[in-house]
């Protein structure tokens, strides 16, 4: 892939502006989950030894052009400090005087973070002047915020091109495994597309069906589907007016040669409730008012087969509705035969999504994945094809 790393860059001595994502839970002031502080924590530390001066941009929440106080970064600076073994400095601006006083005063190896920089409106807007007044700040530039990528707002993308732009490890590390699982991957390679709807997720399955040899499809979306070749899917999730598209994204991938498994057996109850009462039919045995909520035994076992064959993996959207037992049963076997195969060296596994990173946890096997994207919109868009403008922005 086309892109410089920190491996290419000569820091010291130099202002190294690091476009990081420090938009983290925070409660009454206080950072309540770290992970992004932590992601951030490897291309820190690799130019704090290089003797770089360090300044830390990113956005916070959405203040919309507004200097709003209760939208500041200054809380994220102390626990970042922490995990960095070093004090983090705080300016109160991300451009003007009292940000370059703020990174005047920085030694070689020292830190400052800046504050909001969607506290201007030039940000989001990727307009030129702030994007300009930004890179006054640095004689480098660093992204390290690979889920911001897919905006192209001032210091993601404007300032890519006043500077020398270099991809920082977080999003070195993301862009590679990115492109081991669906670039240039070994093959065969499965997909598994869940979740509530066709509708969010057209586009990622029109890109998939061209490059996957297998395509196991759950969750809500697979009624659709099932609804548009004929079956009664009862009360069930279905967008019945998507079924046109179903069938077009079906023949996509029957003529590019990647086959598609559907739940040929459901597990479905009346009430999504915890453990409400339950019964496990095959397609076309479902009763009126009764709801799809999980695959059933035979259609899991067709998506694990599949996966013991597959040497890559790329998966987005839960099989069924894991937040409610018993219907998590579905999702939570396929993760744990996809940690086991990765274990045990057979399979390349990525994965990504809001609800699949939480079903992946709550498997207890985030961690045995070859790599977990905790980027949102942007594995999305990414997995939809799309050239994501801060990517495209380090390409060389
Ligand atoms: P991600 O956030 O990983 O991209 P989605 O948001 O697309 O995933 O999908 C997750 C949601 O899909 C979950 O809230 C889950 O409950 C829901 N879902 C899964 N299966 C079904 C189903 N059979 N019926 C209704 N909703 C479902
Ligand atoms: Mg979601």
């Amino acid at each position: 892939m086309g892109f410089r790393t920190l491996d290419d860059a000569a820091p010291t001595g130099k202002r190294v502006l690091v476009r990081t994502d420090f938009n983290v839970p925070m409660e009454d002031g206080r950072v309540t989950d770290d992970t992004r502080l932590k992601a951030a924590v490897p291309t820190i530390q690799d130019l704090r030894k290089a003797g770089a001066r360090v300044v830390l941009i990113s956005h916070f929440d959405r203040p919309k052009g507004q200097r709003v106080p209760s939208m500041s970064l200054r809380p994220v600076a102390e626990p970042l400090s922490r995990l960095i073994g070093a004090p983090v400095a705080f300016a109160d601006d991300c451009v003007g005087p009292a940000a370059k006083a703020a990174v005047d005063a920085l030694k070689d190896g020292d830190v400052v973070l800046l504050e909001n920089l969607r506290f201007h409106p030039g940000e989001e807007k990727n307009d030129p002047a702030f994007a300009k007044a930004l890179a006054e700040l640095g004689d480098l530039y660093v992204n390290d915020a690979f889920s911001a990528a897919h905006r192209a707002h001032a210091s993601t993308e404007g300032i890519a091109h006043l500077l020398p732009a270099y991809a920082g490890r977080s999003m070195q590390n993301e862009l590679e495994h990115l492109e081991r699982a669906l670039g240039t991957p070994e093959r065969p390679v499965m997909g598994i597309v869940g979740g509530a709807k066709v509708s969010t997720k057209l586009d990622l399955l029109e890109n998939l069906v061209g490059k996957l040899q297998y395509l196991a499809i759950g969750g809500g979306m697979a009624n659709t589907f099932r609804f548009a070749q004929g079956y009664d899917v009862g009360a069930s999730l279905c967008e019945k007016e998507m079924a046109g598209t179903a069938k077009e994204i079906l023949d996509k991938a029957e003529a590019a040669g990647c086959q598609v498994l559907l739940p040929t057996d459901v597990v479905v109850a009346t009430d999504l409730k915890s453990y409400a009462p339950s019964r496990t039919v095959e397609l076309g045995q479902i009763g009126p008012d009764e709801k799809i909520f999980d695959v059933g035994p035979g259609s899991l076992q067709q998506v694990l087969d599949a996966m013991s064959e597959a040497r890559t993996l790329i998966w987005n959207g839960p099989l069924g509705v894991f937040e409610v037992p018993p219907f998590d049963r579905g999702t939570v076997a396929a993760a744990r035969h996809a940690a086991e195969l990765v274990k045990s060296g057979r399979l390349i596994a990525v994965a990504g999504g809001g609800d699949t990173v939480a079903a992946l946890n709550m498997a207890g096997v985030a961690q045995d994945f070859t790599f977990v994207s905790t980027a949102g919109g942007a594995f999305l868009e990414w997995m939809e094809g799309r050239i994501l403008p801060g990517v495209a922005a380090l390409s060389i």
